[in-house]
């Protein structure tokens, strides 16, 4: 059981003289998925990196089930984060670019190596597993950024842009395949995209973000067909 709160959120970067992220609330249930939708600088990237601890918060209060989570290491949250680049190893395996969040947490080498292979499995990577990233497909590169996700076991993956490298046809099968895992393995995503397709087909809830601000959220019947 997961269940978010992000309460009276603000983000001002350094060395920028506005806020990224202004007011910032949103309630999230146990296993929805969520997905943060709005132009290129809105400030949908910014919220994400927040949740993964990725940025400091600069206002306001994050929680999971009641937990304030400000200030606990990225490494000690529940989440796990899919990245548009994939952010792959190039010098590493398959199978290591998965291990690396495991081992970087000191996990035990058998259960590394089943939540692997379990991982692959559910992917269909298991041939792939000796290969490096250069010799894959971009779908299959795709796949080991999820299956890094998936080998961590968290309750919230948290994914940002990730299809947005494919083309258009892989795209849309991805999508379908990013569904079934949410189902599969009963997480809470939030996801973001500029893709208002991809928000209709795979969303329960949607936050249209504008500038910093929530602009609207609502099912995709509510936010599209509201005046
Ligand atoms: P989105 O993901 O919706 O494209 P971002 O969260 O990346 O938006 O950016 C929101 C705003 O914050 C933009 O105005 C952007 O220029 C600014 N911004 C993002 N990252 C940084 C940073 N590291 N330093 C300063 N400003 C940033
Ligand atoms: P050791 O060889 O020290 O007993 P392991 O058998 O657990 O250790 O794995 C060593 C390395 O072999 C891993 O880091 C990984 O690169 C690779 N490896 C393990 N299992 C697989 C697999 N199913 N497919 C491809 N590579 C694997």
């Amino acid at each position: 059981m997961v269940e978010i709160a992000l309460k009276n959120i603000y983000k001002k970067y350094e060395n920028n003289e506005n806020y990224s992220v202004t007011d910032f609330n949103l309630n999230i249930k146990d296993h929805e998925f969520i997905v943060f939708v709005g132009p290129s600088g809105c400030g949908k990237s910014t919220t994400l990196r927040m949740i993964a601890g990725l940025e400091d918060i600069s206002e306001g209060e994050f929680s999971i089930n009641g937990k304030l989570m400000n200030d606990v290491a990225p490494k000690d949250r529940d989440i796990a984060m899919v990245f548009q680049n994939y952010a792959l190893y190039p010098h590493m395996t398959v199978f290591d670019n998965m291990a690396f969040g495991l081992k970087l947490r000191k996990f035990d080498k058998n259960e590394i190596k089943s939540r692997v292979e379990n991982a692959a499995d559910i992917l269909g990577l298991t041939e792939y597993l000796g290969r490096k990233p250069a010799a894959l497909s971009g779908g299959q590169r795709q796949r080991v950024a999820l299956g890094r996700a998936i080998v961590r076991d968290a309750q919230v993956f948290l994914m940002d842009e990730p299809l947005s490298n494919l083309d258009a046809k892989l795209r849309v099968a991805m999508r379908a395949e990013i569904a079934k895992l949410h189902q599969q393995l009963n997480t809470t995503t939030i996801y973001v995209t500029h893709d208002q397709t991809e928000a209709m087909t795979m969303a329960d809830r949607i936050v249209i973000m504008k500038d910093g601000f929530i602009q609207q959220i609502g099912s995709p019947q509510e936010v599209y067909n509201s005046p």
